[in-house]
């Protein structure tokens, strides 16, 4: 606290992200980072990209990854806007189409950045509760509201929704955007965007981080109609007019474009998870259905904390949240196989 902070500040609560600590041998499984990296192709654009051209100010608009993105879904550019990971796309989201005189509608559980953007833009909400079987009921859906925000798959929960769940969500509210938060879609759900086309208040939301193993470049994207995309261009514009840098620019285009080596790690993290599901059970656990890159679970017999605090004393991290609802429950990254089998030892020896 000081006396020198604006007034909003003492109001904000900041978003708390997985720890990152520098320790070797660690194994990692808090933050559903990939495990395999990124494209060997965009590694080598990034390096080529790096040089005397970083004098120069990038592209302003992403131009070459938006026809890219575009390109794939048989969009126009101008239907896409790129920005510095999709957390700062959804800010922009936030502030630009969904804070109206009616609440904005969310899950109460769900990613824990909707309610932060909300403090931070005065965004009036109501939370939704999961059912008992942690699902997102559309009925619930039905009242009146200023617009949607909605994780598919949600997170932590991991549980994901058909398509024509998602299209029965949107067509229910034809006067309201309704925003879907995709970045874990490609490990088990379907894409809306296709939706996109025939409906005006729909965007959908994608990352690089978690399915192109790009956390660390920071590229997120956002795919809707021209008017909703005009919002975000004119926020942005009024924030960071550059906010995806040269390097960012190259290594997105070029992890985008490698579908090969996208779908051959997509598949063995998928393959590693129902592995992983599988051996979880064996240990007693409960694990909710997972279309994600990581599992929710929890113990009867064990509390989420005292198994983390015990996997991290030996080396290994996952995140727990110290929520209601939530707080028996583990929410595991998808690691490669060596890292999983740590796991399992670890979580055998825990559970004696
Ligand atoms: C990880 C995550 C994001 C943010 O990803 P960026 O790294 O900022 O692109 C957005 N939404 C959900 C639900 C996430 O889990």
């Amino acid at each position: 606290m000081s006396r020198f902070w604006s007034p909003i500040v003492h109001t904000l609560s900041p978003y708390v992200a997985g720890e990152q600590p520098q320790i070797s041998g660690l194994v990692k499984l808090n933050t559903n980072e990939s495990p395999y990296g990124p494209s060997p192709h965009a590694t080598a654009a990034i390096a080529a990209a790096n040089g005397d051209a970083l004098r120069l100010y990038p592209e302003p608009t992403g131009i070459h990854l938006r026809k890219a993105v575009a390109a794939t879904y048989w969009l126009d550019a101008g239907e896409v806007f790129v920005g510095n990971g999709s957390d700062e796309v959804l800010a922009h989201v936030f502030q630009g189409l969904l804070n109206h005189e009616l609440p904005l509608l969310y899950p109460d559980i769900t990613y824990s950045f909707y309610p932060t953007y909300c403090r931070l833009y005065g965004i009036k909400s109501v939370l939704v509760p999961l059912d008992e079987g942690f699902e997102i009921r559309l009925e619930d859906y039905r009242q009146p509201c200023g617009a949607i925000i909605i994780a598919n798959p949600n997170a932590p929960t991991g549980i994901a929704k058909p398509l024509d769940w998602i299209e029965a969500l949107v067509a229910e509210h034809p006067d309201q955007v309704v925003v879907i938060d995709e970045a874990y879609v490609d490990f088990g759900a379907e894409t809306a965007i296709p939706l996109v086309k025939k409906y005006p208040n729909l965007l959908v939301v994608h990352t690089l981080s978690k399915s192109r193993g790009l956390a660390g470049l920071r590229v997120g994207f956002a795919v809707g109609q021209r008017h909703l995309i005009d919002a975000l261009e004119r926020v942005k514009d009024s924030f960071n007019s550059y906010p995806l840098d040269r390097l960012a620019q190259a290594g997105a285009v070029a992890a985008w474009q490698d579908k090969e080596w996208f779908e051959r790690h997509r598949d063995m993290i998928i393959a590693t998870r129902e592995r992983l599901t599988v051996a979880l059970q064996g240990l007693g656990f409960e694990v909710l259905p997972s279309a994600a890159n990581f599992v929710f679970a929890r113990h009867p017999g064990h509390p989420g904390g005292e198994l983390a605090a015990a996997l991290r004393a030996k080396a290994i991290l996952v995140r727990h949240f110290n929520k209601p609802r939530i707080s028996d429950f583990l929410r595991i990254s998808i690691g490669t196989d060596a890292e999983t089998d740590k796991l399992l030892t670890a979580l055998g020896e825990i559970l004696g």
